[in-house]
């Protein structure tokens, strides 16, 4: 687990742990020769990513962006996802209280993004994992996880949102929002047309949780997108315009499903090439 600072808030990153998806799929039209280079492949043309939760303590709120895949797959999608459930376990070593957390966040409600948003009890039924939080998630994110389009359904675990809809626990935003002082949202479509990145500002610093716009350093080359991506063209253009802010004014960048570097900066080389520096 690591921690920083921001101004003044505390940021500790936690993990659900690894797991599998295919290199292709996270690279899309890249050929594997060259994205074999930055993030090697097993012989199943796997790569194992990271499932990184970012808590934001600002000294009045405990904020949560991200919740990982959660204890709810089917045995079957654990055996070819590979998940290790860490998160709460996690959440206990960093010494964070489910019951404290005041505020979750969504980029989107794909199901390695809101995974413990609920978990599974032992008698089989359903439960909030945060009892006193507000789930913050996007409208047209809902409308289209309802939609449940043959392209993309398998996705959306509806267990994982529909629960807080009915108890009111989820808060749905319509666009660009201040959630709390210091967190906003603001959409960067493109992985889906309703993704969000999570701005975070205290004391004239910036970090941004990126979600799946940018989803490991290795992707940080502008037409480097995914497979998955359900418009490839607008997540292009959207990287741009991060980039064109959050280079310049030395945001830290926090990628969501990169395995050993979960935030860096992002900046340029001698070459002009895009390139991390570490944190
Ligand atoms: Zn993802």
């Amino acid at each position: 687990m690591q921690k920083t600072t921001l101004g003044n808030f505390e940021l500790t990153m936690l993990t659900d742990g690894g797991y599998y998806l295919d290199g292709g799929a996270m690279f899309g039209v890249v050929p594997k020769v060259l994205w074999n280079k930055k993030m090697p492949a097993d012989e199943l043309n796997r790569l194992r990513l990271g499932l990184n939760t970012l808590v934001v303590r600002t000294g009045d709120k405990t904020i949560v962006i991200e919740t990982g895949i959660g204890n709810k797959l089917s045995d079957k999608s654990v055996k070819i996802y590979g998940n290790e459930m860490l998160l709460m376990k996690q959440f206990d070593e960093a010494g964070v209280y489910p019951a404290e957390v005041d505020i979750v966040i969504n980029t989107h409600l794909h199901f390695d993004h809101c995974g413990w948003n609920t978990f599974r009890q032992s008698d089989g039924t359903v439960a909030p994992t945060f009892p006193r939080a507000k789930y913050y998630m996007q409208k047209g994110e809902l409308a289209h996880a309802h939609e449940q389009h043959e392209r993309d359904r398998v996705s959306y675990l509806t267990d994982n949102y529909d629960p807080l809809v009915r108890n009111g626990q989820a808060v749905i935003l319509d666009g660009d929002s201040e959630i709390a002082p210091g967190i906003s949202v603001q959409l960067y479509p493109g992985h889906t047309a309703y993704h969000m990145a999570v701005i975070i500002e205290s004391n004239g610093k910036r970090a941004c949780y990126i979600g799946d716009l940018i989803p490991t350093t290795a992707h940080i080359h502008p037409t480097w997108v995914m497979g998955y991506d359900l418009d490839p063209i607008a997540c292009i253009d959207n990287r741009h315009r991060f980039y064109k802010d959050a280079i310049p004014e030395r945001w830290l960048v926090i990628f969501t499903h990169d395995p050993k570097v979960p935030w860096a900066y992002v900046g340029k080389d001698a070459d002009g090439k895009y390139a991390i520096e570490s944190l």
